[in-house]
């Protein structure tokens, strides 16, 4: 029998930012809500998709972003709400190494965190317009940087890390962006990271607003779209039908 999983949308908390953000060169100047998001998948075992913003030194304030959270959005206490404790958690899959997706990597100090060794080498040393969204070197943050752990560990492309769920390489939004392709009982589903970051831009056909590689964006957006027929993206309320968590696919 082919191993199948189900998948859990966990609300961590709210930012108000500008919808271009989200949608290149659509809707300048217009606010809109966005949640971040974490996602759990139970099967043969637990796993964590992207750990959301570390409430250590306000790295939203750094960002120049607003983000609320009440404290059943702590990542901690939505992963209760779902019925997982962080003991469970085998595995941490990173979709990329920014602030609002990689940020609280130290609370599973015995799970394998894995992200692609392209953003793990770019997420170090990137250039310097983006290096405040990793909060890396020579940003000015403060603190070291929240993905480097020593539980650390980096793949190569496109790898199947559990019976089920594996991991396809999204450049675009970052270089070393990834998406997570999960067989479930309804099908399979893809969860996207900020490769795609609303609705809308499938809707409109058009990328991120945020990215190194426009163009690389647009291939990410038809590969995800030819492995799930349905994607999960990052910031978009719409996935959430209960709040803090909503189980969107069984196993
Ligand atoms: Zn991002």
């Amino acid at each position: 029998m082919a191993e199948s999983w189900s998948i859990k949308a966990l609300d961590t908390g709210t930012s108000q930012v500008e919808a271009s953000v989200l949608t290149y060169l659509r809707r300048c100047g217009e606010v809109v809500t966005i949640p971040r998001v974490m996602w759990v998948l139970e099967g043969p075992t637990t796993i964590v998709v992207d750990t959301s913003v570390n409430p250590n030194g306000n790295p939203h304030e750094f960002m120049g972003e607003s983000f609320e959270r009440t404290r059943e959005q702590l990542p901690e206490n939505a992963l209760k709400a779902a019925g997982v404790s962080v003991k469970d958690v085998e595995m941490v899959i990173l979709t990329h190494l920014h602030w609002d997706h990689a940020g609280n990597c130290d609370l599973f100090p015995d799970a394998r965190v894995v992200v692609q060794e392209a953003e793990l080498r770019y997420a170090i040393a990137p250039n310097r317009f983006f290096r405040r969204g990793y909060l890396s070197p020579e940003s000015g943050w403060k603190l070291p940087p929240p993905f480097v752990v020593p539980n650390l560990s980096t793949v190569r492309g496109e790898v199947e890390l559990a019976p089920g769920v594996s991991v396809v390489p999204t450049p675009g939004h970052t270089p070393g962006s990834q998406a997570v392709v999960v067989r479930t009982a309804d099908g399979p589903f893809c969860i996207t990271g900020d490769a795609m970051m609303t609705y809308d831009n499938l809707r409109w056909d058009t990328p991120p607003g945020y990215h190194v590689d426009v163009e690389a964006s647009m291939d990410s957006l038809d590969l995800m779209q030819r492995r799930a027929p349905r994607l999960l993206p990052s910031h978009d309320y719409t996935v959430f039908k209960e709040r803090p968590v909503t189980l969107i696919a069984s196993r």
